[in-house]
């Protein structure tokens, strides 16, 4: 079967304040065939990449990077908020579509030369997926590439992320 995921994905709007149409992945989520067929999908569009490892900032990044990297036979690493993780961290802040955050990994989650791809529901204005790559090439680790379930193209995040191998299964 061939699924059309904009048909799983929910748009609520003026949440989580007004002016954002927040694209909904729960709905997608819940539905156990059509989550598998996603996360079959994203890893056949990075077939062509090596990957050493997949990682995936919290905390929706965990529920595609997660079962991305088994599909994969690789490994993940957790990417959270800053306080969260109970070894050492490298920490970085930075601006979301709405509000600041600040994300952190642990020191010795990533070998250098590891090959790294970046896992997420959804690039937005790419701030996220950049300072994760920021964090990661600070271990060492290479990027090869980020995946993502939806891309908000009119937020052009792409941009941000020049030179990137970047896979998305839908835009809006
Ligand atoms: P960016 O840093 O601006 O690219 O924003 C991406 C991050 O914000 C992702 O981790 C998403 O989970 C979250 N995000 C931003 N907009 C939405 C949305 O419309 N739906 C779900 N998540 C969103």
């Amino acid at each position: 079967m061939s699924y059309n995921f904009k048909d799983y994905i929910r748009v609520i709007p003026d949440f989580p304040q007004p002016g954002i149409r927040f694209k909904d992945i729960t709905t997608l989520l819940k539905d156990g065939p059509a989550y598998k067929a996603a996360i079959e999908a994203l890893k056949e569009s990075v077939a062509d990449l090596k990957i050493d490892v997949v990682a995936g900032p919290e905390a929706r990044g965990f529920v595609i990077g997660a079962p991305l990297a088994l599909a994969l036979g690789v490994g993940f690493v957790p990417i959270r908020k800053s306080g969260k993780l109970p070894g050492e961290t490298i920490e970085a802040s930075y601006d979301l579509e709405y509000g600041k955050d600040k994300l952190a990994l642990h020191k010795d989650s990533i070998q250098p030369g590891q090959r790294v791809l970046i896992a997420d529901d959804l690039l937005a204005t790419g701030g996220t997926i950049a300072t994760t790559t920021q964090l990661i090439r600070q271990l060492g680790g290479e990027i090869v590439g980020a995946a993502f379930l939806i891309e908000l193209g009119y937020l052009d995040g792409r941009q941000k992320l020049q030179g990137m191998n970047i896979r998305s299964l839908v835009t809006y």
